[in-house]
């Protein structure tokens, strides 16, 4: 019983074990796999916004170079504003505004001074007055950016009709040539018209917005694709309807950012040659400020992104990496989503990671979707998986062969202990029985209670014959445990079969001459000579013929049949007996082994005589089979083959 329940509890633990590890292992795996994804995505945004970061910063630390580009870099998608601080004064950058940086390479001193007094100073009047001699200078461009002057101060001072005739000026004289940033420049002074007639309430407003429409139409091939769904953007609805302004995608009070941006100056002002990306809160909304320091201290470019260009990016990235069923979506380590409408039912995130600078306050989260795998899982690994998953099985089914063979041990020797314990006590009582016999008719004659000759020769008769089973049944039990110790020793020699039999059956005749038994011997003529230990042959023989005269009624007869093949001997023993059920025919062969049949438990037995004859057929190179049905009676066969032991 303790040798069947700690196997079981051993392997069900074992069982236990494999399945759990076997659930994380399952887990860990999915989880590295998601986990690599996430890395992937979150180096290929950093790469990307690095590159763009990088980029700003190499417009705006040459101090130099960034007067020309300020406004350039204010039109890009990620840049919402553009602020510098001059001497601790915050400006922003107005698109189409020049400020004095950008014409600080020009050579002409006079266009310089009148635009220093109308940016700088701030007054137009005075700007205006020193526009207006250059308007005829030689130099084409002196002469462009004394019309953009004249018309900026004109506007400034509220004089939109002056501002228009400078404008028109410049549009007749300069409208087809480009501007340093390949903007052909037509678009915005016609753009810078249509504003005024448009604040001005003029319906002529109108019209120049068709005009510039059409212009850039008409030559699509001068202006990129951005900038003109840009202007059309902007035009499009004034041309339709009601003069609407539209709102700004994004706007901010300068007080506020000055006030905001003040404890951030100071402190780009302690950074050297580094960026510095900060955040702001202004109310609803997060600003991400990059400050670059340039190489003149005293100036710093400030620019306001819009975080939200740079999450868009993170589709893109998904898309490339074949992600794009992934839900990854960005959140506040805080545990709240950016975007809790995004959800979308998800509600366990497997893994985590934080976002690259500039948004590296965030994290990245991934929902996967149900039943999906990630993708590194979907390759190579998921061979990993089978092998494990087999290696599980393997295992299992090795436990359970196991189990089998321990429990069939176990069954089996219980069963021989069982028989064992039975054949003492057989033993004892077969023992015991003659030397009862014996000690009675020994009292019996030393008493003297025999009453001639006779009786007396009768009672040492019996004395004899009792003597005789006794030795015979202790000869029996000392062959078979020299068997089973092997200690047994054979001696081969040439031998013919059918003289093997014969002896046997004369043998049989002798033991059984009180009850005499009929054998019909069926052979053919001439049987080979075949190597074997005689004295043990006619002993299987022997007991194959008491078997069938032991399981069968006496008055039938015992059949032994010599055939011979090619390349085996075969001797049959036939009886017309008990017979064996089919469940025992391997069993009768183990040793103490005794069918459970009524008449077999009236016969004298051992259970040894099978197993000690197959064992000597096998020393042989031959076996024992048996053939037979309850109630028909039996066919032993000893079987042995002729190669190996063939005689000459
Ligand atoms: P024993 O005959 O001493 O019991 P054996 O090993 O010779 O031991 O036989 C084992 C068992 O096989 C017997 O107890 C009997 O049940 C069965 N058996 C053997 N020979 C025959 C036979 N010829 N007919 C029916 N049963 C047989």
């Amino acid at each position: 019983m303790v040798a069947i329940l700690i196997p079981s509890v051993l392997v069900t633990a074992l069982g236990l074990v494999t399945v759990f590890e076997a659930d994380h292992f399952v887990k860990d795996f999915v989880r590295d796999g998601y986990r690599e994804d996430l890395e992937n995505v979150t180096e290929a945004l950093e790469y990307e916004w690095k590159e763009n970061l990088d980029h700003f910063k190499e417009l705006l630390v040459d101090a130099n170079a960034r007067g020309a580009y300020l406004a350039a870099i204010r039109e890009d998608p990620f840049v919402i504003d553009v602020l510098y601080s001059r001497r601790g004064e915050l400006t922003r950058v107005e698109a189409g505004k020049p400020y004095p940086e950008l014409l600080s390479n020009r050579k002409n001193s006079a266009l310089l001074a009148a635009i220093r007094m109308e940016s700088v100073e701030g007054k137009d009047a005075e700007a205006l007055m020193l526009y207006r001699p250059l308007l005829s200078h030689r130099d084409p461009t002196v002469v462009l950016g004394a019309l953009l002057g004249a018309a900026r101060s004109s506007r400034e001072l509220e004089d939109s009709s002056d501002s228009i005739r400078y404008l028109d000026l410049a549009l007749a004289r300069f409208g087809s040539t480009v501007d340093g940033s390949g903007m052909v420049r037509k678009f915005p002074l016609l753009y810078q018209k249509f504003k005024l007639l448009k604040r001005r309430g003029q319906p002529e407003a109108a019209e120049v917005a068709r005009t510039l429409l059409r212009t850039l139409d008409e030559e699509s091939f001068r202006v990129s694709a951005e900038v003109a769904a840009v202007y059309r953007d902007a035009l499009s609805e004034h041309v339709s309807s009601a003069v609407q302004a539209k709102a700004p995608a994004f706007s901010i009070d300068a007080e506020l950012m000055k006030s905001l941006l003040a404890p951030l100056h100071k402190a780009a002002s302690s950074v050297n040659s580094e960026c510095l990306v900060s955040r702001l809160q202004a109310g609803e909304r997060e600003l991400l400020f990059l400050t670059v320091p340039t190489d003149e201290a005293a100036f710093v470019v400030h620019l306001l992104l819009d975080s939200a260009r740079f999450l868009a990016q993170l589709a893109e990235v998904k898309d490339r990496l074949h992600l794009g069923d992934a839900l990854l979506l960005p959140a506040l380590p805080s545990g709240s989503l950016l975007d809790p409408q995004k959800k979308a039912g998800a509600e366990e995130f497997l893994v985590a990671k934080a976002l690259p600078s500039p948004l590296s306050h965030l994290e990245l989260r991934y929902f996967p979707e149900p039943g999906g795998l990630p993708v590194g899982f979907r390759s190579f690994e998921v061979l990993t998986l089978a092998t494990f998953t087999w290696a599980v099985m393997l295992l299992v089914l090795v436990i359970m062969v196991g189990v089998f063979y321990t429990l069939r041990y176990v069954l089996r020797e219980t069963r021989t202990a069982r028989l064992k314990s039975d054949f003492v006590s057989f033993i004892s009582h077969e023992l015991k029985t003659p030397l009862a016999a014996i000690k009675m008719f020994t009292e019996t004659l030393r008493e003297g209670r025999v009453s001639g000759e006779e009786e007396q020769q009768e009672c040492l008769e019996l004395i004899e014959r009792e003597s005789d089973r006794l030795s015979s049944l202790i000869d029996k039990v000392l062959a078979y445990s020299k068997v089973e110790s092997e200690q047994k020793a054979f001696q081969f020699g040439s031998c013919n079969m059918a003289e093997v039999v014969d002896e046997a059956i004369s043998l049989f005749h002798a033991h059984t001459s009180d009850r005499p038994r009929e054998v019909k011997l069926h052979s053919v003529q001439d049987i080979s000579n075949i190597q074997m230990d005689r004295a043990s042959m006619i002993e299987v023989v022997l007991n194959l013929l008491s078997n069938a005269a032991k399981y069968s009624p006496s008055e039938t007869d015992i059949i032994v049949n010599i055939r011979e093949t090619v390349d085996a001997i075969a001797v049959e023993v036939v009886d017309k007996g008990v017979g064996i059920p089919k469940r025992d025919h391997r069993r009768i062969f183990e040793k103490f082994f005794r069918s459970d049949d009524l008449l077999t438990r009236e016969v004298e037995g051992t259970g040894l005589g099978l197993a000690f004859s197959r064992y000597i057929a096998k020393v042989h190179n031959g076996d024992i089979r048996v053939s037979s049905q309850p109630e028909s009676g039996s066919v032993f066969t000893l079987q042995l083959k002729k190669t190996h032991v063939l005689a000459e």
